[in-house]
């Protein structure tokens, strides 16, 4: 018989979660004012909120901790985690910053300008934020078949060369750069291929541009190529990384996703001029240049992190849950983003509630319901993250309105991966009892969706 697939590592030690009942579930989502951010992590069972900094961290990572060197200039864990950084990226230039958005910060703050364009494939909220913050724009170039839900495609996440390329025709002396976000997050987690990081190289050398990869999950893009694209099968995930990185000039990096830690980031590079800009402006936002925003301990546990998420084992347990997820959601025929991503399931709410109107934000509803069912607490990215058009103030009702359910790495088993698609199965069942959605009693003008106060309708 073979045998069945199973994690790549075993438990040393154990957190506890509550379980509750549906009547205390319906009074703790009333007091959050039906947001599921204003709930306490103890009213929640299985927190599918996000996959940043809630991953567990391994014997490996807490011994080096415990070996942290905190020393405020020169501290051995920098030396231990830019070696490791260049190991697997070949760039020799690297500074350590808090978390993702403030690599973001310390880099554009050196690089761009106002006026100026920075193509890429659907930017992150911070990356576009730290953006136009500057009055520059971020062009979004992602292939259009990114937008269909149901269309199964290898690398939804690539970069659409002729979009990329009329950007640079029509605005080459603005471009301060292009970056390419692996795996594209906003897409739902979709891979990038390395034909397409080698298109977007060739077009970004014939305008003479350099490359920022938005690298994030790095790993898990690189687990992707080796499993779908030709060439890449029997490669390592650490060739595989080398290669795509050495197809760009540089990263920002928020740790707290492929790093394996709960919070830290960093920029790295292969040119000097960069660093150099880039030096003026950790100093004063983050810190001084060897430990930009971190802990030396953090930066230990990280330099660990990077070497074990770019190893099969540990990429290959992570994403088995997602594909055991998305095998059940196939099999009870709720409908999601396809294919399933390398951190997420996109739940598509408006097929599961079509008789919900979008003025009654149907993925929130969603979402509540999922909470009330079991305890699992999901993230609406759908009409109330959308925001209100700055000019008119109508709601934008014209994307998508997606349940986003995030797996942390190396926390939950493949029992609570069960418990999720049954709680979705039950929810699904009885979809057709679910008349009406719900309402805004309060919103704050910009980023609504964290604080806004709902009311379920009658
Ligand atoms: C999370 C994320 C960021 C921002 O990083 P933080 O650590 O949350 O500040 C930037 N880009 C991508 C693609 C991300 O997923």
């Amino acid at each position: 018989m073979e045998l069945p697939f199973a994690e790549s590592w075993k438990i040393k030690m154990v957190e506890p979660i509550t379980k509750s009942t549906r009547e205390q579930r319906e009074e703790w989502i009333k007091e959050a004012g039906y947001n599921v951010f204003g709930l306490k992590a103890d009213q929640v069972y299985i927190d599918c909120l996000t996959d940043s900094g809630t991953g567990a961290m391994s014997d490996r990572q807490w011994s080096a901790m415990m070996m942290g060197d905190e020393s405020y200039a020169g501290a051995r864990s920098f030396f231990e985690l830019k070696d490791a950084i260049e190991k697997i990226t070949g760039f020799k230039y690297v500074i350590p910053t808090h978390q993702g958005r403030a690599a973001e910060n310390v880099l554009f703050s050196a690089l761009v300008h106002e006026g100026d364009y920075v193509p890429g494939n659907s930017h992150f909220d911070t990356t576009k934020g730290h953006i136009e913050f500057r009055k520059a724009h971020a062009v979004d170039c992602t292939i259009d078949e990114a937008k269909d839900t149901q269309k199964e495609l290898p690398f939804k996440g690539n970069v659409d060369p002729e979009k990329l390329e009329k950007v640079l025709e029509q605005h080459a002396d603005k471009v301060p750069f292009i970056i390419v976000t692996v795996t594209n997050n906003t897409a739902g987690g979709q891979p990038v291929s390395m034909a397409n990081l080698r298109e977007v190289r060739k077009i970004a050398d014939k305008y003479g541009k350099r490359i920022v990869l938005d690298s994030a999950r790095f790993a898990e893009n690189a687990y992707f190529i080796k499993k779908r694209e030709p060439g890449y099968q029997d490669k390592t995930i650490k060739e595989i990384c080398k290669e795509m990185f050495s197809l760009a000039d540089g990263m920002t990096m928020s740790a707290k996703k492929d790093g394996l830690v709960n919070m830290g980031g960093f920029i790295a590079t292969r040119w000097e001029d960069w660093y150099e800009a880039a030096k003026a402006f950790v100093i004063p936002f983050e810190g001084y240049l060897t430990y930009g925003g971190m802990n030396g301990r953090d930066m230990a546990a990280l330099a660990v992190g990077l070497d074990e998420n770019t190893e099969f084992d540990t990429l290959v347990t992570r994403i088995h849950q997602l594909e055991l997820l998305a095998s059940l959601l196939d099999e009870y025929g709720i409908p999601y983003q396809r294919p399933i991503g390398g951190h997420a399931v996109f739940i598509d709410a408006l097929r599961v509630l079509p008789q919900i109107p979008k003025n009654e934000f149907p993925a929130q509803t969603l979402t509540i319901e999922l909470y009330k069912e079991a305890g699992i607490r999901g993230c609406e990215i759908g009409y109330i993250l959308a925001d209100r058009d700055p000019v008119t103030r109508e709601n934008r009702f014209s994307g998508n309105d997606f349940v986003r359910l995030c797996i942390p790495r190396r926390v939950y088993t493949d029992n609570h991966i069960r418990v999720i698609a049954a709680a979705l199965k039950n929810v699904y069942d009885r979809r057709d009892e679910i008349k009406r959605g719900v309402e805004i009693e309060w919103e704050a003008e910009l980023m609504r969706h964290f604080t806004v106060k709902l009311k379920p309708l009658q």
